[in-house]
């Protein structure tokens, strides 16, 4: 038996919070019967519906992935262009999946997949900050001076980003190109690529090598894998 509000959550309805509001406030059915206590607990066969619409309680899933290039990070694109959930859908994984935050079109790399509404929400909060790992080329030779600005933090939209670690792992003196890695836990959009324009080097290519604890270790690009069970323990 789990309680209501945590099914709801689970099944992508709303937030954890949020399933309370809609309980307490009689838009919840179980079984025919609107509840409005809190403390319910519901098991597998107990029929749900929001306002009348049945919830569906998949099982669930979580996935790896290793990105590729020219994939858009969502479940669905208006212009018909191929997205992450479409890698795993051809593998006829059926679940509705959808990814934990974004990746950029061109970036590529780790994204986790699920259809954990409830952990998903977690963890793009800002509360959760996981730090996530990147290795960026970008044009220019990176200098010591660069590498303290983006660790100590740097102005991107009138905001000074939270201190980076940061890694200056090549230089290619001929191309005048560098490779930087860079550990951060905000996510904001473009943050990356905004927070090495703003030093001067604008990116060229962009991949995420960790998640938290997770790596694309045995993950080739454009492969995937389930998450173990003791992995989505500590996710949670
Ligand atoms: N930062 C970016 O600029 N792009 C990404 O895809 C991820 C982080």
């Amino acid at each position: 038996m789990e309680r209501l509000q945590k099914v709801m959550a689970e099944a992508g309805v709303a937030s954890r919070r949020a399933s309370e509001k809609l309980i307490a406030t009689g838009h919840v059915q179980v079984n025919g019967q609107t509840v409005t206590t809190l403390g319910t607990k519901v098991a597998a066969k107990d029929k749900i519906e929001v306002d009348g619409v049945p919830l569906h309680r998949e099982k669930q899933v979580y996935y790896l992935l290793n990105k590729p290039r020219g994939v858009i990070s969502s479940a669905h694109d208006e212009k018909g262009r191929r997205t992450v959930v479409d890698i795993l859908r051809e593998d006829e994984i059926e679940e509705r999946i959808y990814p934990v935050g974004r990746l950029d079109y061109d970036t590529t790399g780790l994204l986790l997949l699920t259809n954990d509404g409830a952990l998903a929400n977690k963890m793009m909060h800002p509360k959760f900050a996981v730090d996530k790992t990147y290795v960026a080329k970008v044009k220019g030779l990176i200098s010591n001076d660069d590498l303290k600005q983006l660790r100590t933090g740097v102005k991107v939209d009138g905001r000074r980003t939270k201190p980076a670690k940061t890694r200056l792992k090549d230089t290619d003196r001929e191309k005048k190109t560098s490779i930087v890695q860079l550990t951060i836990h905000e996510g904001h959009y473009h943050q990356v690529k905004r927070m090495l324009a703003a030093v001067g080097h604008p990116v060229i290519k962009l991949h995420r090598e960790s998640y938290g604890f997770l790596n694309l270790q045995g993950v080739q690009p454009g492969d995937y894998r389930e998450l173990r069970p003791e992995e989505v323990k500590r996710l949670n």
